[in-house]
């Protein structure tokens, strides 16, 4: 099998196997074909990876940041001069587009080892003074041995946006990554390993819930990043609280974007298109809901059939190929059964709404419109590429319809009116919100979601708030004194 890794897990900095595990087949979703097979991983490989990443975290904590930096942003350098091979990996492993991996996966994950690489040799705590001379002073301190734990839609760039901060913070890792995506966080393991990283600091697990289950309860976890589900989210971030752990969830969403009369048409149009079907639609951000202003519904969605048209479906290996399969056949499925419930609650079908003939887990982009806020449709997150398309009159009701869902993640608005546009956003109930474009997602700006979306937040500086702790010092400079 061409891309069977060396062993299942990657633990203390190597490769190790335990074929007791239940099997994984490694499944390319573009000819359903098994490209890899892994084990998941028993209670005696968690243990050894939970065992290596606590020993290895007190020697890493207290190496300077810069030192601790100068190792990420190696990692980063080599990522980007493998890109193209770990793009072919994430490729078979995802069923993405080669045109999409090579400019969002490792070339995402370096981003963020870069960044906070950069960052790691300026954390700090703070000063405070007070009265008398007295002063505080904070020490910023790791929490420890961190777990993360991946969806399978962007496996390379979730191994990052986890480790990195974690490990800029001086934390040590234990990365479960989706039982459907298992292979590239691997990579990621090793390429730190090549960096000059302490064997320990982050170690790989295979496998399926369960494996998630076993780490977020153990005992020697300080802290739980995962990305997936809210089904999910609620039984992690409900076990986590039973240990009183560090949380950061980044959970699935049913977001809105707005398109106003006055809007550009063609960035409207290209927005709903990268927020609907990059990645054949298998992006937590994404804008599935569009309301359009009524009087330029049918020329948004004559445009919009006309673009879909060029969507160039086939092969993700080829360069020229801008929409593959999805994930699984199961993901397949659940977006097909959207599909029949879309048709079977009065929708319009504009376009798609089929599988396509053959081996892959291929679906025709779909479109729907006449969509109302009560279809299922436009309630439930698809995770694929299924779009609705909603129309309305005002702003004040487009305002309300939008943040009527129990979601928050993403948010965004077409508008040439920026004062408009502001005070729409102002009104988004969503963590990351987008004037005139489209789920875009630089590692400089904070990501996440608020209400059922999850809790804290990847990227940018903030995220070291969610992957440290303050330690709180008072120094007093005067005679202490006591009542009596
Ligand atoms: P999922 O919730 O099924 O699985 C996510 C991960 O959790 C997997 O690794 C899985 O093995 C693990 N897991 C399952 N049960 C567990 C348990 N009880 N304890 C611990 N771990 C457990 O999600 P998925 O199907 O892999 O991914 C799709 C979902 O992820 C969508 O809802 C999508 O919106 C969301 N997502 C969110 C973001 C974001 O940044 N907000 C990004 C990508 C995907």
């Amino acid at each position: 099998m061409k891309f069977q890794p060396q062993a299942s897990h990657f633990i203390d900095g190597a490769y190790v196997e335990d074929s007791e595990g239940k099997l994984i087949d490694v499944i390319y979703p573009a000819t359903g074909e098994v490209i890899a097979q892994l084990h998941s991983a028993t209670p005696a490989i968690v243990d050894m990876a939970l065992k290596s990443a606590e020993a290895a975290k007190a020697e890493w904590a207290a190496l300077s940041g810069t030192e601790r930096g100068r190792i990420l942003r190696r990692a980063a350098d080599i990522m980007r001069a493998r890109n193209y091979d770990l793009s072919v990996l994430e490729t078979h492993d995802t069923g993405k587009p080669i045109q999409e991996t090579t400019v969002a996966d490792a070339t995402s994950g370096a981003d963020a080892l870069e960044y906070f690489g950069g960052l790691a040799g300026s954390l700090t705590g703070e000063h405070i003074p007070l009265a008398g001379g007295d002063f505080v002073y904070t020490i910023r301190e790791a929490l420890g041995v961190c777990v993360g734990i991946g969806a399978w839609n962007y496996p390379t760039q979730i191994a990052c946006w986890k480790g990195a901060p974690a490990l800029a913070c001086g934390n040590t890792m234990v990365f479960k990554p989706s039982e459907t995506t298992p292979l590239s966080a691997l990579k990621v393991a090793e390429i730190l390993i090549e960096a000059g990283a302490p064997k320990g600091i982050y170690n790989v697990v295979q496998g399926y819930g369960d494996v998630g289950a076993a780490l977020v309860t153990d005992s020697r976890v300080a802290k739980v990043s995962l990305t997936g589900s809210v089904p999910t989210g609620k039984k992690v971030y409900a076990a986590a609280a039973a240990g009183m752990k560090h949380v950061t969830m980044e959970l699935g969403g049913k977001s809105p974007m707005i398109v106003f009369d006055d809007a550009d048409i063609e960035n409207a149009v290209s927005g709903a298109i990268l927020g609907n079907f990059y990645s054949s639609g298998q992006v937590c951000s994404n804008g599935t809901r569009v309301f359009v202003q009524k009087n330029i519904k049918e020329a948004f969605l004559s445009r919009l059939s006309e673009r879909l048209a060029n969507a160039k479906i086939g092969d993700p290996m080829d360069e020229d190929v801008s929409f593959g399969p999805m994930v699984s056949e199961n993901q397949l499925n659940i977006a097909l059964g959207y599909v029949a419930k879309g048709k079977a609650e009065g929708a319009r079908l504009v376009c798609g709404g089929d599988r396509i003939d053959g081996d892959g887990f291929y679906m025709q982009p779909t479109v729907f419109a006449d969509v109302t806020d009560e279809m299922i449709i436009a309630r439930e997150e698809i995770f694929g590429p299924v779009m609705s398309v909603l129309d309305f009159d005002t702003e004040e009701e487009v305002m309300a319809r939008a943040n009527a869902t129990e979601f928050g993640l993403a948010a965004g608005v077409f508008t040439a009116d920026l004062t408009r546009a502001h005070r729409i956003v102002a009104g988004f109930e969503a963590g990351t919100c987008y004037i005139n474009t489209y789920n875009l997602a630089p590692v400089e700006a904070p990501f996440g979601g608020s209400k059922m979306s999850g809790v804290g937040r990847e990227n940018s500086k903030l995220a070291i708030n969610h992957f440290s702790e303050m330690k709180t010092v008072y120094v007093s400079m005067n005679d202490v004194e006591a009542p009596y």
